[in-house]
């Protein structure tokens, strides 16, 4: 069976080594998501479950090319702390600890290093640091969240309330339908927008993800200008989720 392992932890320093030595890992992911409320019928790991799969499957698209960090799994959700359970840290800290992390990934010889998001509240402290860390490491440093890479109109053929990715609404229960539906607790459904979640629309959108997640890889690890803004997607299309202006 081919050798598909793309995470770090999941290669002995050995593997690491001899990769890094034979100039095979050309760029590597770190997943950065939350584990917050996810409403009543949705598990609270939801958003790293998600950063993590896209990261592994589009790393895998390119084997043996790209490496996937252990996925940051608490990130910033000040504003859901109402909701116990919700586990948060403070925006510097996420931002600091996330530098650490590439940093590590830099001091083994990678020159492409992609943070990949899975939940908005880490955009704006993040993109405030970006361009200072890119300088830190003088390396090719990116952040994206995942959803970033989508075509608009895919968003509005699939999305029935056209947002994207909402708040464990239509998108994030239809993927999750796909992904693991026994994550999704239906019954627990109070709310019109995940109501309208379904397994068929969750399969039509993760596809393209990971596709979209690879080809920005792939444009990284050849140096090519990329200009995608981080996103949200409304009915009337996308916004940049930090300036809140149409894109
Ligand atoms: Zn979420």
């Amino acid at each position: 069976m081919a050798d598909e392992r793309v995470f770090v932890g999941d290669l002995t320093r050995k593997e690491f080594r001899e990769r890094i030595a034979a100039g095979t890992i050309k760029a590597a992911i770190v997943p950065t998501a939350a584990t917050e409320q996810h409403n009543e019928h949705l598990h609270m790991i939801h958003d790293t479950l998600h950063a993590s799969y896209m990261a592994e499957h589009a790393a895998q698209k390119l084997l043996p090319q790209v490496v996937v960090a252990s996925p940051i799994a608490i990130g910033v959700s000040e504003h859901w702390m109402p909701h116990i359970g919700t586990l948060t840290v403070r925006p510097e800290i996420f931002c600091e600890y996330v530098f650490d992390v590439c940093n590590s990934l830099v001091r083994a010889g990678i020159k492409n290093v992609l943070i990949l998001n899975g939940h908005g509240g880490n955009v704006k402290p993040m993109m405030r640091r970006i361009d200072e860390y890119k300088d830190k490491l003088g390396i090719n440093l990116r952040f994206q969240s995942y959803w970033d890479v989508y075509d608009p109109a895919l968003v509005q053929q699939h999305m029935e309330h056209g947002r994207l990715p909402g708040h464990a609404d239509e998108f994030e229960t239809s993927t999750m339908l796909y992904l693991a539906p026994e994550r999704v607790q239906t019954e627990a459904i109070d709310n019109e927008s995940a109501a309208l979640g379904t397994r068929e629309k969750g399969e039509a959108l993760v596809g393209p993800a990971v596709d979209g997640v690879a080809e920005l890889l792939r444009q990284m690890i050849d140096g090519e200008d990329i200009n995608l803004p981080t996103v949200t997607f409304y009915p009337e299309g996308k916004r940049d989720l930090v300036s809140g202006e149409p894109v």
